[in-house]
């Protein structure tokens, strides 16, 4: 979509771009904010920009520390990919053995990593744990993967006012849906990804029970830096 189409809309702000590290217009191409509240340069979504927001607050040096992204995608992925050296991201591909690579791009199942204990200082992972299986298994690998005093950050559609929901489970090598199908955009698959949990207030002690890492919920509202709408919040959670 072009600028000139963007800003037809007529709602907009100027800000500053945690992505862009640059003056912008964020621009709102409809109500549902969480996914069209853009910046007009790197087009990037809100959530992308709070966790760029949320590295450069709390771990100001992330430039230098070795970083695993799984599932990246977006302009926060990229800007990780571009400015960190020790940046690794890694796709789950159905058909490549695990730890091998496909076009550059390392395999790992994050419930069951190839990877080395305590190799990262930050693991990262953006909308993807609604779409694990066995999530307690993949938070148990991160704890594992990550140095002490290393940090898993992360974001999920957080449904705060309802329990955790489990809305497919795997069964007899299948899948078993418990609640209608719910598909999410996977830019390695275009099937989409299935939503296998909606996660509720008791995230936190979900992890703590996984892993014992204790999660802080980090909730910005700034227009300023492009920032707001529903579902935004960005996890911390942190190996001692
Ligand atoms: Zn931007």
């Amino acid at each position: 979509m072009d600028l000139k189409t963007m800003l037809a809309g007529g709602k907009y702000n100027r800000g500053h771009c945690p992505i862009c590290a640059c003056p912008t217009v964020f621009v709102e191409l409809g109500e549902w904010l969480r996914d069209q509240y853009l910046c007009v340069l790197c087009h990037s979504v809100p959530r992308w920009r709070a966790v760029i927001e949320v590295l450069d607050s709390y771990f100001p040096n992330w430039r230098d520390l070795t970083v695993h992204e799984s599932s990246p995608g977006g302009a926060s992925s990229e800007k990780l990919a571009r400015e960190c050296p020790g940046y690794l991201g890694t796709h789950f591909f159905k058909d490549v053995q695990m730890g091998r690579c496909r076009d550059g791009i390392r395999c790992e199942d994050l419930e069951s990593q190839t990877f080395e204990d305590e190799r990262f200082d930050l693991v990262i992972t953006q909308d993807v744990f609604e779409h694990l299986f066995e999530p307690e298994r993949a938070f148990r690998e991160i704890h594992r993967t990550l140095k002490p005093g290393g940090a898993h950050v992360f974001t999920v559609p957080w449904y705060y006012w309802q329990p955790t929901r489990v809305r497919a489970v795997r069964e007899n090598g299948g899948v078993r849906h418990l609640d209608t199908p719910d598909y999410h955009v996977n830019p390695i698959d275009p099937d989409g990804s299935l939503v296998t949990r909606e996660w509720g207030y008791d995230l936190a002690d979900i992890i703590y029970r996984s892993c014992a890492m204790t999660t802080t919920v980090v909730r910005i509202r700034d227009r300023a830096k492009g920032i707001d709408g529903a579902m935004c919040e960005v996890f911390v959670s942190r190996k001692s």
